[in-house]
């Protein structure tokens, strides 16, 4: 059913297409001529402006056909990380990587093609589909930059499919974290480490104090916390004056996570007190984190798509954020299912054709159990 060649070599093009965040201006152009053959309405918005991209998100209409009357956004991103400026497709195995050099551009160029050859099916076996809308997004690796700036809302979609997430078909992320993340800073006070250290504030000691006592690693079952970077220090005779680290803290508890901020500011401020020192910080809230319930209507929509075509629905958290969360952030109910791509972000990438081919037979499963 699925023109294998045809997906293939789609994703062949588009991962040969360099598209890094903010410069999607080439694949955008590549995705509306696609789309616009098949016969959606095509539109592209102002999102790129407002960030600085030669393009905006491309998004693309198709009216229902026959009695189903949900609407559905079906999405996947655009951009790609680094490096990517020449990507060089090997095919070996019936899996398809990189030469080594860069990333492929699975991630999420897969999910492009998946929804492309889902179109395509749909117009030439002449199937009923509901209302779609399709979103091809920009700057996602670098904030969900296009899904934030998105006018999603004027589209009004039932439910949202992002396909974006490794993992076999049938694969499904239905709850990720809200997150949190800053620099935190101890300003001390300088001074000559072996004439005149008592009027030194040393900030490493300072930090010291603060860090025993905060509650950092996996801090409960749904939450994580860590100190990734620090620097410090001037020079081996002088009382270090100031230091800075990079704090995130990540939970699937929103209300928890504030409590957590608080707390650990409160715990590096009292403790800068204690010993005179000064305390910033420019910790700030990031994407909100989602659950979608068991049982709720597009997860047994997506249960019943999987028994359909005979493969395990599995549905799992994710430690990480994707569009998924702003769309349901704006009200749509979202899940991410998986496509199959692995070791995403490194020049080991890769992806099995079979599990592009599954996944787009999952999304034909999907419209038909709608
Ligand atoms: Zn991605």
């Amino acid at each position: 059913m699925i023109d294998r060649q045809r997906i293939i070599d789609n994703f062949l093009e588009m991962v040969k297409i360099p598209s890094p965040s903010l410069k999607e201006r080439v694949i955008a152009d590549y995705v509306k001529s696609q789309l616009e053959k098949i016969g959606l309405e095509v539109i592209e918005d102002n999102a790129g402006k407002s960030c600085n991209g030669n393009s905006g998100n491309i998004i693309g209409i198709l009216k229902a056909k026959g009695s189903k009357n949900k609407k559905i956004l079906f999405s996947a991103h655009m951009d790609t990380v680094s490096p990517c400026n020449k990507v060089v497709p090997i095919i070996e195995n019936k899996i398809i990587k990189s030469d080594g050099n860069s990333i492929l551009g699975g991630d999420d160029k897969a999910g492009i093609a998946a929804i492309l050859e889902m179109l395509n099916q749909l117009k030439d076996n002449n199937l009923d589909h509901p209302d779609i809308i399709v979103v091809f997004s920009i700057a996602e690796e670098i904030g969900l930059l296009g899904a934030r700036k998105l006018n999603i809302e004027k589209y009004a979609p039932d439910f949202g499919i992002i396909i974006d997430s490794g993992g076999k078909p049938g694969t499904v992320t239905i709850q990720a974290p809200f997150a949190a993340k800053g620099k935190i800073e101890i300003i001390g006070r300088s001074a000559h480490a072996g004439l005149e250290p008592e009027n030194g504030i040393n900030a490493l000691v300072v930090a010291s104090h603060a860090i025993t006592k905060l509650r950092l690693g996996r801090v409960d079952e749904d939450t994580t916390s860590n100190i990734g970077v620090v620097v410090g220090g001037t020079a081996v005779n002088i009382v270090m004056p100031s230091i800075s680290m990079i704090y995130e803290a990540r939970s699937f508890d929103g209300k928890f996570l504030d409590e957590l901020l608080i707390e650990t500011k409160t715990i590096f401020r009292d403790t800068a007190k204690k010993f005179g020192a000064e305390f910033k910080e420019d910790i700030v809230k990031g994407y909100d984190g989602f659950k979608i319930e068991e049982g709720s209507e597009i997860l047994k929509i997506l249960e019943d798509a999987c028994k359909n075509i005979d493969i395990e629905y599995k549905p799992i958290k994710s430690g990480g954020g994707s569009d998924t969360n702003i769309y349901n952030e704006k009200g749509i109910p979202s899940i991410n299912i998986g496509i199959g791509m692995s070791k995403v972000h490194t020049t080991d990438e890769f992806i099995k054709i079979e599990d592009m081919i599954g996944c787009t037979k999952l999304l034909l499963s999907i419209i038909d159990k709608i």
